[in-house]
């Protein structure tokens, strides 16, 4: 599967917001958007136009999907899945995006940013439930203890992204235990509960025309 190699800030200056692609970077004085350099191009900085509905909602998608570090057709796919599930389609699409194995491990801290916790599943140092996992799109169960394998060089890989981590905390939806390199996905979070500042309902009105 194609995966985006360009410059990682870049996207959050195109969507001007930080999307916190990048873990600890994200929270020092460099960031580009806390330096407030402007959106990416030659007329990045004179960007003022009013966007037209379909510019809204495709903007909101994107930064939605950047957000989660996901691609075009596997964004697509957790919509169309969303979409059929019963409820309010956009809040149905933001808990499957919270409840993804990669995103788990990163809100628990076990990972920096949403790429690194891509490559932690992959590299296979992540159990669910006692079971080696290495799908990062797999969705996480209530009541899924994940771990961090027990080895020297997971547990020193989880270590350090828990120690960057350490004073923010974990969402509520989610309980650590960080001397065992364990966590429990406890409930799916409500929108409410959910962090992205996006308007979900732009999305669900691009993908439904
Ligand atoms: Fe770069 Fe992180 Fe700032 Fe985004 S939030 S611009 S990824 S440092």
């Amino acid at each position: 599967m194609g995966r985006y190699t360009g410059p990682t800030c870049r996207m959050c200056r195109r969507e001007g917001m930080k999307l916190f692609l990048k873990g600890a970077r994200c929270y020092m004085a460099k960031c580009p958007i806390d330096t407030g350099r402007p959106a990416p191009g030659m007329h990045g900085a004179h960007r003022g136009r009013k966007l037209s509905d379909y510019g809204l909602q495709l903007r909101e998608k994107q930064r939605l999907r950047r957000q989660y570090g996901m691609q075009e057709g596997q964004f697509r796919i957790f919509f169309h899945r969303a979409l059929r599930k019963k409820g309010v389609t956009g809040e149905m699409l933001l808990q499957q995006l919270e409840s993804r194995l990669d995103t788990v491990v990163r809100r628990l801290g076990f990972a920096p940013s949403q790429r690194a916790a891509r490559q932690f599943v992959r590299h296979g140092h992540v159990l669910v439930n006692g079971v080696k996992a290495t799908i990062p799109s797999m969705l996480v169960k209530p009541g899924s203890v994940i771990k961090v394998k027990d080895s020297s060089r997971s547990r020193a890989r989880a270590a350090a992204s828990l120690e960057a981590a350490a004073g923010r905390g974990v969402p509520s939806w989610l309980s650590l235990d960080a001397k065992n390199f364990a966590g429990e996905f406890l409930r799916v979070p409500t929108r409410d509960e959910i962090a992205p500042a996006v308007n979900e309902r732009l999305v669900v009105e691009l993908y439904s025309k």
